[in-house]
């Protein structure tokens, strides 16, 4: 567990975004500074009333003093309610500074981070940590600003009313912003702690929703509810423990306040007795000591309110500072994948997953004409979307090179790499949306006839204009009313408006019916004309016209050929074709 310094640090770095609502946060100063005068102004203005009644002064006299005492009550409402939309909006616009960078950083990391992540984990970091920094940098911070100038300038006034008794008051002061800063080794453990139980609480819950097919089928809701209550219950522990904790410092402050109270007032009464102060003063004194404590507790707060936004800072930085594994050329290609059809060459390659000690491709050598389609087969885990993954670059081969048009795939930028690849998933991610949007988004800018024209391409538009909306139909999340063949065919649908050279189907046809797989088909030959083309299949019926067939097992490529000379070696594909002839036939 990072130490308590660590934290303050984290702080530290917090406040430079404070750069991005520089004017909000110097308003919002100048505006604490105006509630702090009111309150001053009425602790000077009632003290001076009360030392007109100790000096038996008529009460007209004291009305003008409670006058302004009201003025400055009715100011301080105006001051701080109409404070606190605007302070929300500066919440908002740092909020959102800091999100961008961190949504930014976390693209730029690529799937490749996310596939060891918990995405649970990740949200909840994203949307409520960064919701729990907003106390921070938009309380504290400008809090802080205000009491030391407030308390620059009540220092100063007491220290020319009475120096010896200004200075109990000073010290407390000066004391009471420290006092939380003692306590931080304690409370940030508690709040670390406490953190982490809600993240881990929140990505059960993700975790929950998103297998609920699974759970249901079998039977392990149970279980999981289990689970997820042992998790709420530790939650609510830390919560507790947290709470208990920072009464710790709120308890010390008050004491301290009330001693300095006490001993402002003795102070002041014997000087008053010696003849040094007028009793005008003592009042002042006890007015003002009571006024410089309101702060102070407003102060505790919010460092206790901000401090729950530590260890996101933390687990925020830790993504911030990530180094990438996938780095770009200072000046990358961004042109030869226009010229031609590319082909696809890759020469010694091999590559192991971080998590797993196993390489998942070995020394893999393959060569792809231009416009040609090359299918890629072999048994479950034997490497096939690994080189999918190392083709878009999501990760870097640990040996070898993949040259696609001729150049080294590391010397292209990676926007430019992936706008000349379209792939097909063997599961399409729909984004909530219109139909419309969804399939856009392969080229956001095409306007609704190249949408129409792509669906048709995709033997989707018939299914999209059958529906309530046609392509303006909000489709649920991640497409939940569609079928496979559905989204499979909203998925060529965008690989078609992508309109890229290199085409890429990952198991296109996997998980669909029989006749969803024939319009599937039929699409996909449409479009593999004038590509170079990946097919990475389980079902051999689906390749067998393809150019040249590349066979892997265990991460090696054990043979290459087309359909009929690999059936005439009658190994290792000739065994897959059999094995699944079998089966279709049992
Ligand atoms: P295929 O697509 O042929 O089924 P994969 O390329 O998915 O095979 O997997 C190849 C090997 O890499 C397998 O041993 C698999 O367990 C491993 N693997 C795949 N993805 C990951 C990952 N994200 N992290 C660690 N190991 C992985």
């Amino acid at each position: 567990m990072p130490s308590y310094r660590y934290h303050l640090g984290a702080y530290g770095r917090l406040v430079r975004y404070i750069g991005a609502i520089k004017t909000e946060v110097a308003l919002k100063v100048i505006n604490s500074l105006g509630v702090n005068a009111t309150y001053t102004a009425q602790a000077v203005l009632m003290a001076r009333a009360v030392s007109l009644v100790f000096s038996r002064s008529p009460l007209s006299a004291l009305i003008p003093y409670i006058l302004g005492a009201l003025g400055a009550v009715a100011l301080r409402g105006v001051l701080s309610r109409s404070f606190e939309i605007y302070t929300k909006i500066m919440a908002a616009k740092v909020k959102t500074k800091i999100r961008f960078l961190v949504f930014d950083k976390i693209l730029r990391l690529g799937p490749g981070y996310m596939h060891h992540q918990r995405s649970g984990r990740i949200q909840s970091m994203v949307l409520d940590g960064i919701e729990s920094l907003e106390p921070f940098l938009v309380n504290y911070v400008p809090h802080i600003i205000s009491i030391a100038i407030t308390g620059i300038a009540i220092g100063a006034y007491l220290f020319h009313l009475d120096w010896l008794t200004s200075l109990v008051v000073i010290i407390a002061m000066i004391l009471c912003v420290g006092v939380p800063y003692l306590t931080v080794p304690l409370v940030s453990r508690g709040i670390v702690s406490y953190w982490r139980s809600y993240a881990s609480l929140s990505a059960q819950y993700v975790d929950s929703l998103q297998g609920m097919n699974t759970l249901k089928a079998f039977n392990a809701g149970e279980k999981k509810g289990t689970e997820l209550a042992a998790d709420a219950l530790d939650f609510y522990q830390k919560q507790i423990r947290n709470t208990a904790l920072s009464l710790i410092d709120s308890g010390l402050m008050t004491l301290l306040m009330g001693v300095a109270s006490c001993i402002t007032a003795a102070l002041a009464a014997y000087r008053t007795d010696l003849g040094l102060i007028t009793t005008g003063s003592v009042a002042v004194f006890l007015f003002l000591g009571i006024e410089c404590a309101r702060p102070m507790a407003d102060l505790n707060m919010y460092w206790h309110t901000s401090f729950l936004g530590l260890s996101v800072a933390e687990g925020l930085f830790e993504i911030i500072d990530r180094e990438l594994s996938i780095t770009e050329k200072e000046e990358p290609d961004t042109l030869s994948l226009d010229r031609q059809l590319p082909e696809v060459n890759l020469h010694g390659i091999t590559f192991a997953y971080r998590t797993n000690v196993k390489n998942a491709l070995q020394r893999v050598d393959m060569a792809i004409g231009a416009g040609r389609t090359a299918a890629i087969v072999g048994p479950s885990g034997s490497g096939k979307s690994t080189l999918v993954n190392l083709l878009l670059r999501f990760y870097d081969p640990g040996a070898g090179e993949i040259r696609i048009g001729g150049v080294d795939i590391r010397d292209y930028s990676l926007d430019y790499l992936q706008s000349k690849i379209a792939v097909v998933f063997q599961e399409t991610y729909l984004f909530s949306g219109t139909i419309g949007d969804n399939i856009r988004m392969a080229r956001p800018e095409a306007d609704d006839e190249a949408v129409v024209r792509a669906s048709k391409a995709a033997n989707a538009h018939e299914f999209i204009m059958a529906l309530p909306q046609g392509y303006q139909t909000v489709i649920s999340e991640r497409g939940a009313t569609l079928s496979g063949g559905e989204r499979q065919r909203i998925a060529i649908a965008r690989a078609v408006l992508k309109d890229a050279p290199l085409l890429i189907l990952d198991e296109a046809t996997s998980s669909v019916d029989a006749r969803s797989e024939a319009l599937i088909q039929d699409a996909l030959e449409g479009i593999m004309k004038n590509r170079t083309t990946i097919v990475i299949a389980h079902r051999l019926s689906t390749v067998k016209n393809a150019d040249k067939i590349f066979v892997l097992d265990e991460g090696r490529l054990v043979e290459e050929g087309t359909h009929e000379q690999l059936l005439v070696r009658n190994d290792v594909y000739a065994r897959l074709v059999n094995a699944q002839r079998q089966a279709t036939q049992s």
